[in-house]
């Protein structure tokens, strides 16, 4: 590794969420001096207003279904009650334990916190606290933050932030989006008995997943009661003397206690002396980087939300661990962006690795798709109407399998694995060859055997 030598620091990272503490950590494991900056609470958006409240959320919204269910297995669940309060409450003492983990990783690997809001003052230099820093590289960590559309009324809506640390439930509540978000958090409000209508400009939830799974999660959202209105569009929000009125174009309004707007995300670029120092940003305000997170200036970097590529916490931080690989362990490493899973932490979640069936239709000749909907064991007894979806997409030519979706209880859990497989170049014939775990919806995933018919394409 190069020492640096006329600089104060070898990395000074701008933003401790995922991907600048995970670059940090690293870098000063493989002897750098590091520095990272921090205007709010070390964690970023995943520990403090992402994934990790959001997934406790899930979670607690989910004893709804749960005590319900327990009655077709003999159950006498007593009448229940729920307190919003105590979960927020609970939520954020476990948000508190990690931001406490975090300091403790990052002081314990030699990496120096400097706390406020930090700007690049030129290539090298970055101001934090009134004081300026030298490093021989930066790195841009700063993430994103929501982006709602300019339409009057528009300073009434919470997002996502807001919508994790409401002080009550409202009765009522209007989501705008069809997106991840959307969807997660009309999961949660919904379980929680609050009424939700969820608007999305789109034929249906979720653009750009598999076209089936984007059926089967609406159909049932719907069946939960979330009243899903798609192809609209809202023109405005009036705030009344209780709650709110959305004018929506071509016509209607709609008459709710709370509006959110999960209208998607933007990078954190603005303010921070980018332009000035030379670095280009992209036409949707991100830092272009090349596949190995470095900027259009030498030495400054970006990894994670800032950057728009992939917007998910394990991708920032394997953008952050391949930049000190790099830059400070002899190893040139780039991410391969190919097969990424992902989930939908929805109520039934979705979970998904490989090609949409779309899009294996586009690249390869001749594709089979091995599909199956069913009830799961579990709602035999419970009585609930909810149903699984598998579905694998194979190149029928090479026999690879190209994607594997899922709606349903525990597909993220298991679709993990599957994306371990994918990873192997996985083909039909070694799925088919493997023996399932009985009973578990999982073995679906190695016992379907009967492609679909004609073209293939399901039946709605
Ligand atoms: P961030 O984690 O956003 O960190 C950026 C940090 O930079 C922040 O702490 C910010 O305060 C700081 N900062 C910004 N500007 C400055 C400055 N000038 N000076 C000092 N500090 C600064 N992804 C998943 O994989 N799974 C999920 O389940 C999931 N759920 C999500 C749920 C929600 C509601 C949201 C909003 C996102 C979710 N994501 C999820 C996405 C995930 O949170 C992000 O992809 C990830 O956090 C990006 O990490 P990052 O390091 O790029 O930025
Ligand atoms: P998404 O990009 O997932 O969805 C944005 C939604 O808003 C889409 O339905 C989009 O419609 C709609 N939209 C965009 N602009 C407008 C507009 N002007 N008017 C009306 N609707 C609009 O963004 P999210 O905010 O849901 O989430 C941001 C990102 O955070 C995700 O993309 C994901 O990367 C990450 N995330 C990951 C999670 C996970 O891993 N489980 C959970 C939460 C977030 P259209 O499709 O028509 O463009």
């Amino acid at each position: 590794m190069v020492r640096a030598t006329k600089y104060d620091y070898d990395l000074v990272a701008i933003g401790a969420g995922s991907g600048g503490v995970r670059a940090a950590r690293m870098a000063a494991a493989f002897g750098a001096r590091v520095a990272i900056c921090e205007q709010d609470r070390v964690g970023g958006t995943c520990v403090l207003r992402g994934c990790v409240p959001k997934k406790l959320l899930v979670i607690g919204a989910h004893f709804a279904d749960d005590f319900e269910d327990a009655a077709g297995y003999g159950w006498t669940v007593k009448e229940t009650s729920f307190d919003w309060a105590a979960l927020i409450a609970a939520k954020n003492r476990e948000i508190k334990r990690l931001n406490g983990v975090y300091m403790r990783a990052l002081r314990e690997n030699g990496v120096e916190i400097l706390e406020g809001r930090a700007v690049l003052a030129d290539p090298h230099t970055v101001e934090i606290g009134g004081r300026s820093v030298t490093s021989r590289h930066v790195l841009i960590a700063t993430g994103g933050q929501p982006a709602t559309p300019d339409i009057a009324g528009i300073e009434h809506v919470i997002s996502s932030n807001e919508a994790l640390d409401l002080m009550q439930l409202p009765e009522r509540m209007v989501i705008v989006g069809g997106g991840y978000i959307a969807v997660e958090f009309a999961g949660i409000f919904s379980s929680l008995g609050v009424e939700v209508t969820e608007i999305l400009r789109g034929d249906t939830v979720l653009r750009g997943f598999d076209q089936d799974l984007r059926t089967i999660l609406a159909d049932e959202m719907i069946k939960r009661g979330v009243d899903i209105r798609c192809e609209t569009v809202v023109a405005g929000i009036d705030k009344k003397d209780s709650g709110y009125s959305l004018r929506l174009a071509g016509g209607g309004g709609i008459d709710t206690d709370l509006v959110m707007y999960a209208t998607g995300r933007r990078p954190n670029s603005a303010g921070l002396g980018l332009g000035e120092a030379g670095v280009e940003l992209n036409e949707k305000g991100a830092v272009a980087v090349d596949e190995f997170s470095c900027s259009s200036v030498a030495s400054i970097h970006a990894v994670g939300d800032v950057t728009d590529r992939l917007n998910l916490t394990p991708v920032a931080v394997a953008e952050g661990a391949a930049l000190a690989e790099t830059l400070f362990n002899g190893k040139p490493t780039k991410v391969d962006r190919q097969g990424v899973p992902t989930a939908v932490f929805s109520q039934p979640p979705l979970a998904t690795v490989g090609l949409t069936e779309a899009q294996a239709r586009a690249r390869h000749k001749k594709i089979d798709i091995y599909a199956s909907r069913f009830k799961s064991m579990k709602h035999t007894l419970s009585g609930r109407g909810e149903t699984t979806f598998m579905k694998l997409v194979v190149n029928a030519g090479s026999d690879r399998v190209l994607g594997c979706h899922m709606v349903g209880m525990d597909s993220p859990e298991i679709v993990q694995g599957l994306g371990v497989a994918l990873k192997c170049g996985a083909k039909k014939a070694q799925f088919d060859a493997t023996v399932g775990i009985h009973p578990t919806a999982a073995e679906e995933f190695v016992t379907l055997r009967e492609k679909r018919p004609g073209d293939g394409r399901m039946n709605k």
